[in-house]
This record gives C-alpha cells, sequence and structure tokens, in this order.
C-alpha cells in the first residue's frame, strides 16, 4: 500500500540546513526520510518531530558510499511504494589552498558532495518518472557560482551540482520532473561555526543583507521548490545568500 503523503528523502537531514529541510517538508505534510551517518542525532530528529506530530524516519548511511546510498533510496522506494522528493544536501569541506591540498581532500570533497547528488537521483528518479511528478533539489552553494580562496575541492563539487541540476532538469522535464539547485550563502551551522571570528567578520562586510543566513532561510526556499507552487521552475540555481553574489 503506497504512502499516502508525499515522500522527500533528505541527505545530511540531522544537522544544519537539513535539519530545518526536513523540519519545513514534515511541515508541509510529507513523510520524510532523514539520512545521515550518526544514527543517535538521527534518532534525536525523529523523536523531536514526532512530538511536533511529524511523519520523519530516519536512514543511517554514509552517502559517499555509492551502493550503500543507493540500496538506502531502493529500499525507501520499496517500502513506501513512491519517492517524490530528493534534497541532496548533505556536505563537507576540507579547506586549504590548493597547492597544498593532497588528492584525498579532493576526492572526499567530490564523492560526498557531487558523486553523491548523481547516486541519489539516479536510484530516486525511476519512480518520480512513472508517478510523472517528482522534484530533485540540491544543495549547492554561493562558492560554486563566484569561487572561493582556500576551496578549490569544495568550489568544484558545488559548481558541478550545478552542471549536474541543469543537464538533469533537460533529461527529466518531459516527465515533470523538476531539477534545482539552491546556493546558500553563510548558514549559521556546525560548518561555518568552526570559522575563526575573523574570517566571520570579514564575510558580514560581504553581505548586502548584513547578517549570516539561518538553516530554515533556506529550508523555506526548498520547501517552495518541493510543492505544486514550483512546477514551472527546473534547472534553476536560485541564491539564497543575502545578496552575496549578485
Ligand atoms: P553541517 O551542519 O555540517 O551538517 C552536515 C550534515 O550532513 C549532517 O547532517 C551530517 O550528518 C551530514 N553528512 C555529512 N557527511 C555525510 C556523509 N558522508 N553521509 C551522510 N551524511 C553526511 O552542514 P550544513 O552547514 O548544514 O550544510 C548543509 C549543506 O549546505 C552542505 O551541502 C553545504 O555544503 C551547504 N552549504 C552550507 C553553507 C553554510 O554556510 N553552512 C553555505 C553554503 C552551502 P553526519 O555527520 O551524522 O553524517
Amino acid at each position: 500500500m503506497p504512502n499516502e503523503k508525499r515522500v522527500a528523502y533528505v541527505t545530511g537531514g540531522s544537522r544544519g540546513i537539513g535539519r530545518a529541510i526536513v523540519h519545513a517538508l514534515a511541515g508541509a505534510n510529507c513523510h520524510v526520510v532523514a539520512a545521515a551517518r550518526n544514527a543517535q542525532t538521527l534518532e534525536v530528529v525523529v523523536a523531536e518531530e514526532k512530538s511536533a506530530g511529524h511523519s520523519v524516519e530516519a536512514q543511517t548511511v554514509d552517502i559517499a558510499n555509492a551502493p550503500a546510498l543507493a540500496a538506502s533510496i531502493e529500499g525507501v522506494v520499496a517500502q513506501h511504494g513512491r519517492l517524490d522528493i530528493l534534497v541532496n544536501n548533505a556536505g563537507i569541506t576540507r579547506d586549504g589552498l590548493f597547492l597544498r591540498m593532497e588528492d584525498k581532500d579532493f576526492d572526499d570533497v567530490i564523492a560526498t558532495n557531487l558523486k553523491s547528488a548523481f547516486v541519489a537521483a539516479r536510484a530516486a528518479a525511476r519512480s518520480m518518472i512513472r508517478a510523472r511528478w517528482g522534484r530533485i533539489i540540491n544543495i549547492g552553494s554561493v562558492s560554486g557560482i563566484i569561487g572561493n580562496a582556500g576551496q578549490v575541492n569544495y568550489s568544484a563539487s558545488k559548481a558541478g551540482l550545478i552542471g549536474l541540476t541543469k543537464s538533469m532538469a533537460r533529461e527529466l522535464s518531459g516527465k515533470q520532473v523538476t531539477v534545482n539547485c539552491v546556493a546558500p550563502g553563510f548558514i549559521t551551522t556546525d560548518m561555518t561555526e568552526v570559522l575563526p571570528p575573523m574570517i566571520r567578520e570579514k564575510v558580514l562586510e560581504l553581505i548586502p543583507l548584513k547578517r549570516f543566513g539561518e538553516p530554515s532561510d533556506i529550508a523555506a526556499m526548498v520547501a517552495f521548490l518541493a510543492g505544486d507552487a514550483a512546477a514551472y521552475v527546473t534547472g534553476q540555481v536560485i541564491a539564497v545568500d543575502g545578496g552575496m553574489s549578485m
């Protein structure tokens, strides 16, 4: 018996931006599968969402492990009889100047941030094509649009997501499956918490809206793109960055 609610799969759904996306989509009456590596953090998310009356489950998976990621998504499709919304959100940084960057730091970032989106979308798309309705939303970054010193690996992965988004959008458009990329600016999460105060102050100067973003700023755009109101939007890169990349 297929799930009556739209089913969404959100990678990196345990913390930061992904956590806010899980909450927003569950609040929009979706059944949400939150995926991440740490099972304990996910358990807390599921409990919090359930107490808010939302329908959320966890999948413990390392998205850099392509077969494991594909199996996780295929399992969700088999269990619920559908997968309507895929949010490729999980990402990592391994910053450093490129002259000194190790191959591993380049390869790990590409595998986690870019290849995973291809693997997940390939596993998810069949169900969407069958239903003639689907949403694939890739979380990019302003770094993929304007570049960032110390982040050649990360910027390349996020720029790669833009190409992936546009090509995939063209391939899936005839089936009413949309593919878009949301490019956050500087958002307050564990990822940015580690940056020294001096860097944070410098970044703040570059943000026309004069504040760092909140995970909910990104989640609101994702929830819009995931809904019926965004049916005519595909292949787009939407910066949610306080004006940083304009
Ligand atoms: P975060 O706070 O570091 O959270 C990352 C999430 O991804 C966690 O849930 C983490 O859970 C999961 N994750 C990381 N590696 C994973 C793996 N190999 N397999 C499965 N799950 C994994 O990051 P964030 O700031 O929310 O960033 C979310 C996305 O937004 C990323 O793609 C990031 O590049 C992008 N972004 C962020 C900012 C920003 O300013 N924060 C700006 C632009 C773009 P586990 O550790 O338990 O696996």
